[in-house]
Order: structure tokens, then sequence, then C-alpha cells
């Protein structure tokens, strides 16, 4: 990382923790800068023998220690594990408080840390788990740039980073990237399913599916064409991708989608 190093806790050491820690260690951050809490040993254990960081089964310790902050337990529990941040943790106003669980909005941590804290909501998909993450990011406008070119960073170890405006925009951005997966996954068994249909055996037909969507995703990604652009590139006038093509836009995929998503939003702003 080239942004300078801060002293980093992370409260909760579950899956999403091990990801961002492993990202942020490969990337070169010092281990000696970082520091878990977990309440039971055993993810406390792999995490300071895989990456050598501070590790301890107590939260004021590890925030006491740090000036960034992750909150990285489950939504649930957050009311309770921010309320007993606040007593045990003197100048949380000093420190930049980092949550990643979903549906929590800004306001409502102002009410559980005080009302003159400085936080970065970040929304990273599942994906980041093996690297290849999505993650959604706004700051309330205490934040500096310099806090965000280091959580930035810390994100970027596990994929891709990208900033909204406020937090409607980043409801929206998880009705796309955080629910997205399911619905590629949806669409990817889907596939599986028709090839199947037709005789193909389950293991053949998984791989040819997922090596496609695969190598579908890296096309767009190295390319500067509209998706709808290399769309038509593979879909030859008459052929046979074209005739597949006519059964999906004949059940209006756009519509499908556009409903999709505008469902997931509505339920991000419930569940705020
Ligand atoms: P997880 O269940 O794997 O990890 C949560 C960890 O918190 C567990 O190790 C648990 O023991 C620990 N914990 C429980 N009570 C605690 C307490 N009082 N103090 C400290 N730690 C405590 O969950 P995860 O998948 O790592 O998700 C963490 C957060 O990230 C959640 O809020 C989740 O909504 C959010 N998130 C996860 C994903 C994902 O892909 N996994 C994607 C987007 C957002």
């Amino acid at each position: 990382m080239t942004t300078s190093p801060h002293k980093i806790a992370f409260i909760g050491a579950g899956n999403m923790t091990q990801s961002i820690v492993g990202g942020m260690v490969k990337s070169g951050y010092p281990s000696d800068n970082i520091y878990v809490s977990n309440p039971s040993p055993e993810k406390l254990e792999k995490l300071k023998s895989n990456l050598n960081v501070h590790t301890s089964q107590d939260n004021q310790v590890v925030a006491n220690a740090a000036d960034v902050i992750v909150l990285s337990v489950k939504p649930q529990l957050m009311a309770d594990v921010c309320a007993a941040l606040k007593q045990q943790v003197s100048n949380l106003s000093d420190k930049l408080i980092v949550t990643i669980a979903a549906g929590i909005r800004i306001e409502k941590y102002r009410q559980y840390l005080g009302n003159d804290i400085r936080m970065i909501r970040v929304m990273p998909n599942t994906p980041s788990l093996v690297g290849k993450g999505m993650s959604g990011l706004v700051a309330d406008d205490r934040v500096s740039e310099a806090d965000k070119a280091f959580i930035t960073e810390a994100f970027d170890g596990v994929g891709a980073t990208l900033w909204v405006t406020d937090e409607d925009e980043l409801d929206i951005l998880g009705a796309v990237a955080g629910s997205g997966p399911a619905y590629f996954f949806e669409f990817m068994a889907s596939l599986q399913k028709a090839a199947t249909a037709l005789g193909f055996d389950r293991d053949k037909a998984r791989q040819m599916v997922q090596q496609t969507a695969l190598g579908a995703a890296e096309m767009a990604i190295a390319s500067d064409l509209e998706l709808e652009e290399l769309r038509k590139q593979v879909t030859s006038k008459g052929g046979s991708t074209a005739k597949g093509i006519e059964v999906y836009q004949a059940a209006d995929i756009d519509d499908i989608s556009g409903q999709a998503v505008k469902a997931a939003v509505q339920r991000n702003q419930e569940m705020a």
C-alpha cells in the first residue's frame, strides 16, 4: 500500500475480515499495524499464525490500540457492539469508523457511537472472498481525502472499489453489485439446467457455464466497447446465437433486470 499506514482494528474476525486483512497484508500493509478481535479464539489463532496480526478476544483492546476501526460483525449485533465500544473507548471521535454491515445508515451509527464520529460505509460483495469483489463506498463530509485513499487501498486488496455520492446510491449499488452475484448464479444455474435437459451431465454442463461466464466477464473488462456491442459481435445475423437472443429479448430481459434491481433497492430502503 502507498498511503501512510494507520493502526487499523477489525471488530469481528469472520469471512470478510479474513479476506480484507489477507488482501491488505498481500499488498504489503504491515501486519504489525493490524488488530483483530473476535469472541471465540479459533479464527484469531488462524489469523495470527497465517498473517501475524495482533489479536484479542476483547473488542475494546483492539479498538483502543487503533486509529481506524472497521466494524465487521453481523448487522443484528451492531447495536450491542457499538454500545459497548462507546462505553469502553474514550476518543471515538478521533478515530475513523468504517462499517461493512449492510443496511445500517450512518445516522444510526451516530445514535450508537455519538454525533461527532467520522465514518465510511463500505458495501462489499461475496466475490471479495476470492479477491474479485466490487465494493461500494460512501463517506460523511467529515472524512478527509487521505482517509478515503487509505480505505480505498484496503478494499482494493479484495477487488475493485467505487465511491458513490450518498447512501441512496449505495442502496442501488447494493441492489446491483451486492445482490448481483446471486443474479448471475441464478442465470448460470438456468443455463446449466438447459444443458442437462438436453443430455449433458451435470459436471460438464457446470464447467461449460462457469468458464463461459468467466470468459465473458474478462472480455467485457478488457474491452472499451459497450456491452451491447460485444453481444452483437457474437451474434451473426440469422445464426444460432441470434435465435437464442431472440428468446431472451421476447421475454424482455431488460424489464426483468429493471424490476429485480428496483425490488432489491426497495428492500434495502425498507431495512435501513
Ligand atoms: P461472519 O459471520 O463470517 O463474521 C462475523 C464475525 O463476528 C464472526 O467471526 C463472529 O464470531 C464475530 N462476532 C460475533 N459477535 C461479536 C462481537 N460481539 N464482537 C466481535 N466479533 C463478534 O460474517 P462476514 O461474512 O464476515 O460479514 C461481516 C459483515 O460484513 C456483516 O455485517 C455482513 O453483513 C457484511 N457483509 C458481508 C458480505 C459477505 O460477502 N460475506 C458482503 C457484504 C457485507
